[in-house]
């Protein structure tokens, strides 16, 4: 996919997101958050929902939260523009109350399919609700700086997901901020670690060795070749 096919299906998904009414949080949003970011980026910052500045404005992470994400993000050389960031809901729940099970459920296909399009390396998630969604069964206490494969079932066909805390979390308890400026020193590894895996599963397999011909080779055909169906990511960090 061409960088101008990414930016042409990422923004025919969020004038989608902008009119959905497909649960109850259309009913109290301002504005729908769709995300944005790099369409040509490895690394996906997947949050909770918009808080308040984020439904005023349609931006995702423009708050105290979204400055310390910002500088979580410096401190490992990168600017928000490098990556893409949004979130499991993308329209705020009233008094930034917790998003519920069906709310993240009707949202979901929303973040498949920006995910389909954007193919990252890397989903980083911040806080408990979108770890959930790339990491079931984690406890974000015991899994935070931790990589696990991604599945694909997610709309990310080969990526590696890295949990953090959500920088909300971090605002409140000096530890967490701790925490989560160590935790972000290991994205970059993380990027590097995927990138290898994923041009590896890409590179062509070896020929296999041919058999010594002691008999009269019958006639074969060949095996296809696996095709491949996308072209080398653009590497944009680094
Ligand atoms: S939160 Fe998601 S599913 Fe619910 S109305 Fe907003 S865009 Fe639609």
């Amino acid at each position: 996919m061409t960088d101008v096919e990414r930016r042409t299906a990422l923004e025919a998904i969020a004038a989608e997101v902008r009119v959905c009414t497909n649960c109850r949080l259309h009913e109290t949003r301002t504005k729908a958050v769709p995300g944005e970011g790099d369409p040509e980026t490895e690394v996906v910052f997947v949050g909770e929902g918009p808080g308040f500045n984020e439904d005023r404005q349609g931006r995702p992470f423009i708050g105290r939260a979204g400055d310390l994400l910002v500088k979580l993000l410096a401190s490992i050389g990168w600017r928000r523009e490098d990556v893409f960031i949004t979130n499991v809901v993308k329209c705020r729940p009233p008094d930034n109350r917790d998003p519920q099970p069906d709310e993240i459920a009707a949202c979901a296909p929303h973040l498949r399919r920006q995910l389909e399009v954007l193919d990252p390396a890397v989903i980083v998630t911040l806080g408990r609700f979108s770890m959930a969604t790339f990491m079931p069964g984690a406890r974000i206490s015991q899994a935070h700086g931790t990589v696990r494969p991604v599945d694909p079932a997610t709309g990310a066909r080969s990526a590696t997901v890295f949990a953090m805390y959500h920088p909300a979390a971090a605002l409140r308890t000096p530890a967490i901020e701790r925490d989560s400026y160590a935790d972000m020193a290991g994205v970059p590894a993380t990027l590097i670690a995927s990138r290898a895996r994923r041009e590896s599963a890409q590179a062509p397999q070896p020929e296999p060795e041919p058999e010594p011909e002691t008999t009269p080779e019958p006639e074969t055909t060949s095996a296809p070749s696996q095709a491949t169906d996308d072209a080398t990511p653009q590497l944009t960090l680094f």
